[in-house]
């Protein structure tokens, strides 16, 4: 334990998402006084990784490694349940496929390396899983799972956090709200205090280390225009108002290198009616609008823009959020037709989704603001496009279009069914990729590539895993790997401290 008189805490957290909460667990777990620092009121806490489907992408062997976190599933449901292996190569190839080989490998490697065994610990620690099965499609009697993300935290976001909480409060673990970190202070080039700001002023804690975990600039219109365009002003936040980059200024500040693709984010079709930023209200990701390779996206003149079957959900749907705010007036209609309908993941269903239906694809373009005419060529001619081949959404089933631009690469059927629906949609940004470098235990880096005695950074803020694209359910993995990781280098490292402020 950490030498009272000069530490007041051995580790400060900042940030009560789930890369936070996980450092703070760990850094307790391995014997440090913690204290965990919020921004927000306690009644918006949990930062992004509240709002979340809770969906958490990890490498497993098989359905009965998975079942060590799913132990209510009998072995009858068992029998009933196709799983495909995905192994740490496959998640490590799909990393680097979709981040076009851009993504640092020695943090790939160890997100990738260390998810199952986090995914026990985070089980261990009182998190609740549940198969995922908007990731599944029913076939000859069972459930095929598809896309490598086949586990989700129970009651999604809201669950994750809840039960994280629960076990920091059990650890003893001092969370304080209102609390929004401002500044470090260094001696000797070691961190030795920081200082916060509350309703009532600044007060400095001293500490020997902190964890930055308090997301990226998402929040914040001023470094969005400065780092991703102009253009992102438009862009709605499907998250927490309070990711604005405090914690990536106040580690630049003190020399941490910038890492990874500052001028990237994550980002989606989210209904063009959700509330500008996250709704602490109206958790459970219940905006977006992920159903798209089973249909067609039009811009409002009438136009496709983007292949839509390019492939799984998983793998477009975080960089097609930019594509829709290149649009005129940032915005798309999602259009499927009365043969797809039926298979619309739930967030279609819910009373919050704004759509519109008729009986012929005419009528449909006279409810919506789109060139009438333009939208029905483009249909025609998409139905002309269409390759025989036998359709299966739970592959990739290359069921094609041939000739026009841009493709539809799989699961392309005409669109010819009525009743047909139109759901609108615009770009919410989700989290930015850029931050700051770590190694893998999550020592943040100064320029130099050495270690910043006593920094360290998870989740959002850590840059270099994604670039250009992300494959669904790495955050909240990536979160609780570095936060993980953090919390056990942050306590070992006051250990050693202390060990030498008693020997001096
Ligand atoms: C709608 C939505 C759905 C998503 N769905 C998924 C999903 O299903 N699966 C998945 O893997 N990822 C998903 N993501 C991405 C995921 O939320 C993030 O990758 C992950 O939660 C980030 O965790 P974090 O702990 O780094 O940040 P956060 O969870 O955002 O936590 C950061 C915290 O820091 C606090 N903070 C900020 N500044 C300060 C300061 N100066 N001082 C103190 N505190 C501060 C914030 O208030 C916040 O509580 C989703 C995101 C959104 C918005």
């Amino acid at each position: 334990m950490a030498d009272e008189k000069f530490l007041t805490y051995d580790v400060v957290v900042v940030g009560a998402g789930n890369a936070a909460l996980c450092a703070g667990i760990s850094a307790k777990e391995n014997g440090s006084k913690v204290l965990i620092l919020e921004k927000g009121p306690i009644q918006k806490r949990g930062g992004n990784s509240f709002f979340t489907d809770g969906a958490i992408r990890t490498a497993y062997r098989d359905l009965e490694e998975l079942r060590e976190v799913l132990p209510g599933i009998t072995d009858e449901e068992a029998a009933r349940i196709y799983m495909p292996v995905y192994n740490e190569e496959d998640y490590y190839n799909d990393l680097m496929r979709v981040t076009e080989g851009k993504s640092d490998p020695q943090l790939a490697k160890q997100l990738v390396s260390q998810s199952m065994k986090v995914i026990k610990w985070l089980y261990e620690n009182g998190v609740i899983f549940e198969l995922n099965e908007n990731q599944s499609f029913e076939k000859d009697g069972k459930t095929h799972f598809w896309g490598g993300l086949p586990l989700k935290t129970k009651n999604k976001g809201v669950g994750l956090v809840a039960q994280l909480n629960e076990r920091v409060a059990e650890l003893g673990i001092d969370v304080w709200y209102e609390s929004r970190a401002i500044k470090l202070e260094m001696e000797n080039h070691q961190v030795t205090a920081i200082q916060i700001e509350q309703p009532e002023g600044i007060v400095t804690v001293r500490t020997g280390s902190v964890i930055l975990a308090c997301g990226g600039f998402e929040a914040n219109q001023t470094m969005r225009s400065e780092h991703l365009g102009s253009q992102w002003d438009a862009a709605i936040v499907r998250g927490s108002e309070y990711n604005t980059g405090d914690g990536l200024k106040i580690a630049l500040e003190a020399g941490a290198q910038a890492y990874g693709d500052w001028s990237g984010c994550h980002s989606i079709g989210t209904d063009l009616n959700a509330p500008k930023v996250g709704d602490f209200t109206k958790p459970g990701d219940i905006f977006k609008k992920s159903s798209f390779p089973l249909g067609l996206i039009f811009n409002n003149e009438g136009n496709r823009f983007v292949d839509e079957g390019a492939d799984f959900r998983n793998y477009t749907y975080a960089k097609y959020g930019r594509e829709v705010l290149k649009q005129p007036g940032h915005m798309a209609y999602q259009i499927f037709d009365a043969q797809v309908h039926p298979m619309l993941r739930k967030e279609y269903f819910l009373e919050e989704a704004t759509f519109f239906k008729a009986d012929s694809l005419e009528q449909l373009a006279d409810l919506i603001k789109i060139d009438k005419e333009q939208f029905l060529q483009t249909i025609e001619a998409y139905n002309q496009a269409v390759q025989e081949g036998d359709y299966n959404p739970t592959v990739k089933d290359g069921k094609g279009t041939k000739g026009i631009t841009p493709p539809k690469s799989n699961w392309a059927l005409r669109m010819d069914q009525g009743p047909f629906y139109a759901f609108p949609v615009t770009c919410g940004i989700t989290f930015t990729f850029g931050g700051v470098h770590v190694n893998p235990t999550g020592e943040v880096l100064d320029k130099e590539g050495a270690p910043i005695s006593g920094l360290y950074a998870a989740g959002e803020m850590v840059g270099g895993l994604f670039y250009e694209n992300y494959p669904g359910g790495s955050g909240l993995m990536s979160g609780a790997v570095f936060g993980k990781f953090a919390g056990a280098s942050a306590s070992r490292y006051v250990r050693g401290k202390t060990k030498d402020i008693v020997n001096q």
